[in-house]
């Protein structure tokens, strides 16, 4: 499958079965698979939907935010516990027009994308164990 390098956009092509193994990208030896969030922009976005093979769970949240600062730890808790899935942040504030292609009405927002195609979203401050719970009542409905 292809993942896309969160360092440096690189598409990898990594077999199935190698993704647990902790891979490197070919091209900027950084960890394909962060286990921390990583950052989509509005010069990164498009490359990442578009390619990467992994689903994807976005969070939408702003720095003036008090539900989305509290939410911060527990999505990095999960992000932590689900190499399988990439987790991003995007900042509304720094990119409005991805703010508005996602229609954002309400922040914290959560989207999960498969391809380029949204799967499911949920908005409000979640704690971990909620959001773990969701993300996986979401994959397996997808499989
Ligand atoms: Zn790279």
């Amino acid at each position: 499958m292809i993942i896309v390098c969160p360092e440096c956009g690189a598409k990898n092509r990594v077999p199935e079965d190698k993704l647990s193994a902790n891979p490197a990208c070919g091209q900027c030896h950084q960890a394909l698979i962060p286990l921390a969030p990583i950052e989509l922009n509005e010069q990164n976005f498009s490359n990442f939907i578009q390619n990467s093979d992994l689903p994807i769970l976005i969070d939408l949240w702003a720095d003036w935010c008090g539900p989305c600062k509290m939410m911060a730890p527990h999505f990095a808790t999960v992000a932590k516990q689900n190499p399988q899935v990439v987790f991003a942040k995007i900042d509304t504030e720094a990119n409005p027009r991805l703010s508005s292609a996602f229609h954002v009405r309400s922040i914290p927002t959560l989207v999960l994308m498969n391809k380029s195609n949204e799967i499911a979203r949920i908005s409000g401050a979640l704690r971990a164990t909620e959001l773990q719970q969701w993300l996986d009542q979401q994959l397996n409905a997808q499989s």
